[in-house]
């Protein structure tokens, strides 16, 4: 089955990559790990999946759409067992059919063995085309079920197995595996995409982010570190690094525009980090208007940060929308020529001869604040200046967001000022890249900025703008 996710609305966000979710040895495994893939539904929406198992049998489920959509009590009542691993995906490798959905279940040498993968691996065509020669059968056109083979071609226990697929996959890989015996949590060298531990009563969860720690009422213990493997058993918990190198890059976009603002990375809670954003490109382009809007939802932190550090009020000048998604396909072209308006309207009453600064997390091709400058100024906005709180995308991501091509990027065809023209703003400006770090919890490694400036932490020779496996 092919799903056609063409959007009415020409998407200028970054699409979030994947989510994964796991839990060990609770007696509501498969409902636990709903409610864990409902509060990461923001990294995902095109499909879901639950693989439980009682120790014995496997039970799986998995479809394409929303998480409330693809389980329903009597579904989840069929996933039976005290352990579950959960995936909601939003492809970046491997087309958009049911095979690709994720947890991957397989059976080889060691038993039953399932996979949820958040990252992209950035040689998946190389290695598979390898072991295709080698005989290797595929079922999806996953990067993730490349992993699944290399690991069934290793030996040893989990530690030396993973590190023996290590030495060959390059690129962002957080993993959640589950075998008949053990539930096992990986985050890759850089450790790149993120990956958290939390304890519901006895059992030990793992999930993208912390945000679904606190739906399902676990404790948040810890971030899983990079280059680190984390086996849960009847024993307990055990953790061991895998990688002889670790060079821990996270991804910065994560704290930008991913994550959930309830989420907390770094012991620091995303929203924190979004408002002192705000608060450094208040303090280095700060402007003089009526008030300060945001683009909702993931710019309202910064925009509260930009406002509260100059003494502007903050206003809801514009209203979302949620429930326009990627279902929303093939529009009539009456549908098309309402464009971005079907997502945000503004509030003309409040907009109405107003000087207003709009606060926007980031610009990929331009496109929806082009829209929203002349949706403003329909509704009588007299100014109108764009604050970007983070600095110009110049480069495309290789390790799992669904970025445009480099030829795509608006920073790329244009000068600041170009751009401030092209979207109709009477004046624009950026975070500086080193105040938009600055911002950042100090993380010792740093962080994977690539996409600002072009340093790709991990080799991406064989990138070529968009993968596939096809
Ligand atoms: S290139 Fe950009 S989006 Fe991709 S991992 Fe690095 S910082 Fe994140």
């Amino acid at each position: 089955m092919k799903i056609k996710c063409e959007s009415i609305i020409q998407n200028d966000s970054l699409q979030e990559e994947c989510a994964v979710f796991g839990i060990w040895n609770h007696p509501n495994a498969s409902e636990i790990t709903y409610l864990g893939l409902y509060a990461l539904q923001h990294r995902g929406q095109e499909a879901s999946g639950i693989v439980s198992s009682d120790g014995n049998t496997f039970y799986i489920h998995k479809n394409v759409g929303l998480v409330a959509d693809v389980y329903k009590p009597h579904i989840l009542a069929t996933l039976k067992g005290y352990h579950a691993v959960g995936h909601n995906r939003y492809s970046t490798t491997g087309a958009s059919n049911i095979n690709n959905v994720q947890p991957l279940f397989s059976v080889g040498k060691d038993g039953p063995i399932c996979i949820a993968h958040n990252g992209n691996l950035v040689n998946a065509k190389e290695l598979r085309d390898e072991l295709a020669k080698m005989g290797a059968l595929f079922q999806t056109t996953t990067d993730t079920e490349v992993v699944l083979h290399l690991l069934a071609r290793t030996i040893g226990n989990w530690k030396e197995r993973f590190k023996q697929v290590a030495e060959k996959i390059i690129g962002a890989y957080t993993l959640i595996l589950m075998t008949k015996n053990e539930l096992i949590g990986i985050r890759d060298p850089n450790g790149i995409r993120p990956l958290v531990l939390g304890k519901l009563n006895d059992s030990f969860v793992l999930a993208s982010e912390s945000c679904a720690f606190d739906l399902i009422g676990a404790e948040y213990i810890r971030a899983i570190d990079a280059g680190e493997i984390i086996i849960i058993n009847a024993k307990g918990l055990h953790s061991e690094y895998f990688a002889n190198v670790r060079k821990t890059t996270p991804c910065i976009f994560e704290l930008i525009y991913f994550s959930r603002p309830d989420s907390q990375m770094f012991n620091e809670s995303i929203d924190r980090t979004r408002r002192e954003m705000g608060k450094q490109l208040a303090l280095e382009s700060p402007a003089n208007a009526d008030f300060v809007i945001s683009v909702p939802d993931s710019s309202n932190a910064a925009a509260l940060g930009y406002a509260q550090t100059l003494g502007i009020p903050y206003e809801h000048g514009l209203i979302r929308n949620h429930y326009v998604g990627r279902t929303f396909i093939n529009p009539t072209t009456e549908l098309r020529k309402a464009g971005v308006k079907i997502k945000f309207n503004p509030v003309a009453t409040l907009v109405k001869e107003k000087r207003i600064i709009v606060v926007e997390d980031s610009i990929v091709r331009g496109t929806t604040l082009k829209q929203l400058t002349k949706l403003l100024r329909s509704a009588g906005a007299r100014e109108i200046h764009v604050r970007v709180a983070s600095s110009p995308i110049y480069f495309p991501c290789p390790y799992g967001m669904d970025f445009p091509t480099k030829e795509e990027l608006i920073a790329n065809h244009y000068s600041i000022e170009g751009i401030r023209k092209e979207i109709g703003a009477d004046s624009l400006a950026y975070l500086s890249y080193e105040g938009m770090v600055s911002a950042c919890p100090d993380y010792n490694g740093g962080y994977c900025t690539a996409c600002f400036n072009g340093v790709y932490p991990l080799n991406y020779e064989s990138y070529s703008g968009k993968f596939s496996l096809e």
